[in-house]
């Protein structure tokens, strides 16, 4: 049985402007912050675990939004929020046979307009503009593409049930607030369903989404994942350091929303056997990388690929070409479009 979590939420109005400005700690390169910067001590409230398991098969259909009744509530209170991470037992793992599944998994990062992209921005490639994001997800809607989470992605693989052509996972790491002020309202329009792959350690800092923010995102239907509690370089960390920082942000995430999340995404794609098996230990369902492709199998879970959706492409001498535009996200997953 799982120890109950401590968590402290605390909620401040003030002025509810969005940071939208983009990160200069692109992907690539580690963080220099300190392995698991612990939240200051706050009384603790009781959150009662959820069954890991999510809800019955119905693979058919891709996942249902709820749409919202009212207009968009920006967060208008910024949301201070903040969760000590736990030491808590690991859960069991379902034994699986192998699945091997043509579901792309595209990944994104920051959806910004250029205009807003910093002047030096070291990793230009992982902006991509909100007119090109639209024209993307207008692409897929006209091609007949639907979305799942990796939640439904898994249950596919575990049931063994096919999943229909023209299958997507739409995710983003990092939980950059350009997401929420771009990417999300778009989804919202094409009645796509996505999963943010989301830093806990970093909630409502500068240049992250606040807490108000992501629930509002998963109360949309969208998935929040485990990107690790303050994106280390897993495999710079120990087994138990690497379980650690998973298993605190997929607590602070099952506090914040009320689902534990059965994904995780490995910060800057970097794992070895330690990092896979610390990902199985913490009973993670999937672990995804930034390796190229589409082929999700069940026979390496702890290590799936992905399509990455640039905003310009890197080429080998470093300069920069044009990048995926809402085309050529049909040549990307034209392969993959199943029968
Ligand atoms: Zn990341």
């Amino acid at each position: 049985m799982r120890r109950e979590l401590s968590v402290a939420v605390i909620l401040t109005l003030c002025s509810g402007a969005l940071v939208e400005s983009a990160s200069p700690a692109a992907h690539p390169v580690p963080a220099a912050d300190p392995f698991m910067t612990t939240a200051p001590a706050a009384p603790s409230l009781a959150v009662s675990p959820l069954p890991r398991s999510g809800a019955p098969l119905a693979l058919g259909a891709p996942d249902v939004k709820r749409h919202r009744d009212s207009p968009r509530d920006p967060c208008p209170g910024s949301s201070e929020w903040s969760v000590a991470p736990q030491d808590s037992p690991a859960r069991a793992v379902a034994s699986v046979g192998p699945a091997t599944l043509h579901v792309p998994v595209l990944m994104y990062h920051h959806v910004l307009p250029g205009s807003q992209v910093p002047a030096g921005e070291r990793y230009p490639d992982l902006f991509v503009d909100p007119a090109v994001f639209d024209a993307q997800m207008a692409a897929l809607k006209a091609g007949g593409w639907r979305t799942i989470t990796t939640r439904r992605l898994w249950d596919a693989m575990r049931s063994g049930m096919a999943i229909p052509p023209r299958t997507v996972v739409i995710t983003f790491d990092d939980g950059r607030p350009d997401q929420y002020t771009y990417a999300f309202p778009i989804l919202e329009r094409y009645g796509f369903s996505a999963t943010f792959f989301i830093i806990p350690g970093r909630i409502g800092t500068s240049q992250h989404m606040t807490a108000c923010q992501l629930r509002e995102i998963a109360a949309a239907g969208n998935e929040l994942a485990d990107h690790t509690w303050n994106h280390g370089d897993l495999t710079t960390l120990t087994l138990e350091q690497a379980r650690s920082t998973i298993r605190a942000a997929a607590d602070a995430i099952e506090s914040l929303v009320g689902v534990r999340p059965v994904a995780l995404a490995y910060p800057y794609g970097h794992y070895n056997s330690t990092v896979e098996a610390a990902a199985d230990a913490e009973g993670n369902d999937l672990a995804f990388t930034t390796r190229h492709g589409a082929l999700e199998s069940s026979a390496t879970r702890f290590a799936e690929p992905r399509l990455r959706v640039n905003g310009l492409e890197r080429r080998p001498d470093g300069s920069y070409g044009a990048g995926t535009t809402g085309q050529s996200i049909l040549w990307l997953l034209s392969a993959y479009a199943g029968a």
